[in-house]
């Protein structure tokens, strides 16, 4: 077993401990758009969303060909088990009947074991819960839900729409129809100290989370951080800050959280700073250092 995974729940041998061999995700766009962006709750978008919502390499084809394209790719050389991952934009806006039909048709082949929904937790209801949680008998479902951080005066600033209370109610939402929940946080926010990140840190261990995508924030063109960034405003955080403040994450969420991402991942003809941010291996690698040099593992100050 790779050292990494001694240290943290990586999501790899989470899956393939869960489906008994590598199971990889499909990321499809499910022509969805966001209610931070159409004027429903804001216009805009949050300060560091592209315009193509967070799926800067997807296209807008049918669900149903997007997943057959990956099939038909060199991933069917990788595994035999997929995931269809609803990626971009908020994949829970829009009316039930619609977006049962947008999740069906992802299960095209039985080689498909589950589905990933990507979205806020505004757009979370008793109604659509039961609808996702209605494919759990059959296939592994979880969803993605949006904080990046608890404070919502930062969440002011970087335009997100809603207050963390709202979360919560998410939250309880989703955990009252036994779905599994992945927490997005971003680490190098604007304004943000240590302290702001603790909180965070602190608030999602006091719910009922089973994953944790963990994000460096950083500048791609055409956004309002981008022009933050151009005028002086913002100054991206260092790979050496970023790692420190990862290790703390790590090592203060609760042990039993599984760990789906460590680092945001920038279209490189997007990405405007910080330049690191083109070399995941340098985050994977650099964390995996330190926490072998420290003798630490995942939860170890969890309290
Ligand atoms: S909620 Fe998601 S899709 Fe909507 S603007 Fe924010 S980051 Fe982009």
């Amino acid at each position: 077993m790779e050292e990494r995974y001694l240290r943290y729940n990586h999501l790899n041998e989470y899956l393939k401990n869960k489906f008994g061999e590598r199971t990889l995700k499909i990321c499809v766009d499910g022509g969805f758009t966001c209610p931070n962006r159409d004027g429903t709750c804001g216009t805009g978008g949050c300060i560091f969303c592209g315009e193509k919502g967070s799926g800067e390499h997807l296209t807008r084809l049918p669900i149903d060909k997007q997943v057959e394209n990956a099939l038909n790719s060199y991933k069917s050389e990788r595994a035999n088990k997929f995931i269809v991952y609803f990626q971009n934009f908020t994949n829970t806006y829009a009316d039930l009947d619609v977006l049962k039909k947008k999740y069906d048709s992802a299960f095209i082949d039985d080689r498909i074991v589950g589905i990933q929904i990507a979205t806020r937790p505004d757009c979370i209801t008793d109604e659509i819960a039961e609808l996702i949680s209605s494919y759990s008998s059959k296939y592994y479902v979880c969803v993605e839900l949006g904080l990046q951080t608890s404070n919502d005066e930062t969440a002011k600033l970087i335009n997100r729409g809603y207050l963390s209370s709202k979360f919560i109610e998410a939250v309880k939402i989703l955990r009252k129809y036994n779905i599994d929940i992945v927490c997005h946080i971003m680490i190098g926010l604007p304004n943000e100290k240590f302290d702001d990140l603790k909180a965070t840190i602190s608030f999602i261990n006091i719910l009922d989370i089973q994953g944790i995508k963990i994000h460096s924030t950083y500048i791609i063109k055409g956004t309002k951080l981008c022009e933050l960034y151009n005028n002086g405003l913002y100054e991206p955080i260092t790979l050496e800050d970023y790692l420190e403040k990862l290790v703390y994450v790590i090592t203060h969420i609760n042990p039993n959280i599984i760990v789906h991402r460590i680092s945001g991942d920038a279209p490189k003809e997007l990405l405007v700073a910080p330049e690191w941010n083109l070399h995941k291996k340098w985050v994977l690698n650099g964390l995996d250092k330190i926490l072998k040099e420290r003798n630490l593992t995942q939860g170890c100050f969890y309290k």
